[in-house]
């Protein structure tokens, strides 16, 4: 686990971070009061991932503290009771990624929220597609001061070969004016492969064109930013472009995803089952697809309470999760789930999950009320088939045979 550093002598505001920190963060956290102190911690373990250190100490009344910081590489928010222009730039020229005013809890709350930041950022690949060296290099200082993995091209033909070399360059920003391949053609190029939520792009554009800001818009970039641009100015544009492509992120993940058993839900298994159906026919290999349903859980509903019903079911989705990972598991109804097993006949397919159903019939559901034991049948069939749906359809059918031969059972077609 890598470690941050907060330092700060008010015992008010001190009591307010390291309340905010423990809430917020999942780091070791280290707390110095002073210089000296600081000093010292940032001698004894070298996992820093950054460090909030208040400008103004007893001991570092000119923010001797924050260079100390800064000369180690770690990545430095301050925290100051004031800020003029003047100040503000000279902060930014020493190489911090952010000040904050000490102007009340949710400033704090955003110093400790931008440490999550820097630590998500580390994951983040940008790709910097720009001619001029100067600026490049400016640009790519101020994204490797907030962590990002930075990768750089000179021209837009380099751009588009490194995107499409690199699925993992979730953010491109990109000059308009560049030799081989101007920023509108890459992008362009790029919009017919990703969507916005994909691959972020930020056009930069000289203030001296007023038009070229729009039309970075109009050709598919979800923003843009005038040269000259400061630092604040950049990463508040970077930071919100990240945020919302995480947050559509999250709503999509949402969208797949069942939220009592934390699950795929049908969608997620139809979408998948679609693309593996197409993959199993065109290279003519064996693709399951079972339906698995509990046996009376009318029943444990009935005796033990919806609730119970619940944790039963949350057990029964973790349990396929845990031991059928390799395939794609859902829950698409009630206590009905499906399993699409690419590569395997229904045969195959049955012998796995009929192993499973003995080892779940064996054990016990720990819940509210004490252990609970239950069974589940399930149908599996295989292709050839028209469909996903047809497939589901037949699954059922055969599920139902397996119920009316007494349950407790996989049967294949
Ligand atoms: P069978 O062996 O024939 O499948 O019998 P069963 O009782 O399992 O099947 P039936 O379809 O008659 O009943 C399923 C029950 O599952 C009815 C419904 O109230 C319950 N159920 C559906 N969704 C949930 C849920 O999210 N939580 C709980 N606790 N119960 C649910
Ligand atoms: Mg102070
Ligand atoms: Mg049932
Ligand atoms: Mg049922």
């Amino acid at each position: 686990m890598q470690s941050v550093l907060i330092v700060e002598d008010s015992q008010v505001v001190m009591k307010i971070l390291r309340h905010t920190a423990k809430r917020l963060l999942d780091f070791e956290l280290v707390f110095a009061v002073s210089r000296v102190e600081a000093l010292t911690q940032l001698k004894a373990r070298d996992d820093w991932l950054a460090a909030i250190v208040d400008l103004n100490l007893p001991d570092a009344p000119h923010g001797e503290l924050v260079d100390d910081v800064l000369a180690l590489g770690i990545p430095t928010i301050v925290l100051t009771g004031s800020v003029d222009d003047k100040k503000r730039d000279a902060l930014s020229r020493r190489g911090i990624v952010d000040y904050v005013l000490k102007e009340g809890r949710y400033s704090y709350q955003y110093a400790v929220n931008l440490v999550n930041r820097l630590h998500r950022n580390q994951g983040i690949k940008v790709l910097v597609a720009e001619d001029s060296l100067v600026t490049r290099k400016f640009i790519v200082e101020m994204l490797s001061r907030h962590l990002f993995q930075v990768v750089e091209a000179r021209d837009g033909q380099e751009a588009l070969e490194a995107i499409l070399a690199d699925p993992d360059i979730k953010l491109l920003l990109t000059d308009y004016n560049m030799p081989n391949r101007d920023g509108f053609e890459l992008i362009h190029e790029l919009r017919h492969r990703h969507e916005k939520e994909d691959l972020v792009i930020i056009g930069l554009s000289s203030a001296g064109d007023k038009y070229l800001s729009a039309k970075f818009i109009k050709n598919g970039a979800n923003d843009f930013l005038y040269k000259p641009f400061s630092h604040e100015e950049f990463s508040c544009r970077i930071l919100q472009a990240i945020e919302s492509m995480e947050r559509l992120e999250t709503l999509r993940q949402m969208a797949y995803t069942d939220v009592m058993t934390g699950i795929g839900n049908r969608r997620y298994l139809i979408e998948n089952a679609r693309t593996l159906l197409k993959q199993a026919r065109a290279a003519n290999t064996p693709l399951a697809l079972a339906i698995l349903d509990i046996d009376h859980f009318k029943h444990i509903n009935d005796d033990h309470g919806h609730d119970v019903g619940d944790e039963v079911l949350v057990y029964f989705a973790q349990t396929l999760a845990k031991s059928l990972g390799r395939f794609f598991v859902a829950r698409t109804g009630g206590e009905e789930f499906c399993v699409v097993m690419p590569g395997l006949t229904a045969e195959q397919a049955a012998q796995i999950l009929n192993a499973l159903r003995e080892q779940i019939a064996h054990e016990f559901v720990d819940s509210a009320v004490g252990d609970i034991s239950f069974t589940f049948s399930g149908g599996v069939v295989q292709v050839p088939a028209e469909s996903i749906e047809d497939m589901m359809r037949d699954a059922d059918q055969v599920l139902y045979r397996g119920k009316a031969a007494g349950r407790n059972q996989v049967l294949t077609a």
